[in-house]
């Protein structure tokens, strides 16, 4: 069991992107704060622009993995690579990317859980 939750980034890719449109990105991210084990969850436009690296960078910590939902696990391990690095910390194992493009609510939902239940935290 990890001892600290970890923290929760949905990325929407400016929200233009149709690979979000089957879900309620609302109802998504509700569900995982209140009802899942992070310690808090946030919806970022577009985590890899540079404002995106400048708010990975004030957020980031070493000793917490990151989530983050968004497009998929090779793009993101690229596009987040050198924020993690300024940061002491190694995308590859402090970043737990998960692709929820394409999916309903439900189906994300339940990619999430099973993310979580396969880093060692409680799931119902
Ligand atoms: S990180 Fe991925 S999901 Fe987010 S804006 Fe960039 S390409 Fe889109």
């Amino acid at each position: 069991m990890n001892p600290e939750k970890p923290r929760f980034i949905m990325c929407v890719c400016t929200g233009k992107c149709p690979g979000f449109a089957k879900m309620d990105i609302w109802d998504f991210i509700n569900t995982v704060r209140m009802t899942l084990p992070v310690n808090h969850a946030v919806i970022h436009p577009q985590l890899c622009e540079q404002d995106g690296d400048r708010y990975l960078e004030d957020t980031l910590r070493p000793e917490q993995k990151v989530i983050v939902a968004g497009c998929a696990p090779a793009m993101q391990v690229k596009l987040f690579r050198d924020a993690f690095q300024r940061k002491g910390m190694d995308v590859k194992r402090d970043l737990v990317p998960i692709d929820i493009r394409d999916m309903t609510t439900e189906q994300a939902l339940e990619k999430v859980k099973a993310e979580l239940k396969r880093l060692g935290y409680d799931v119902e």
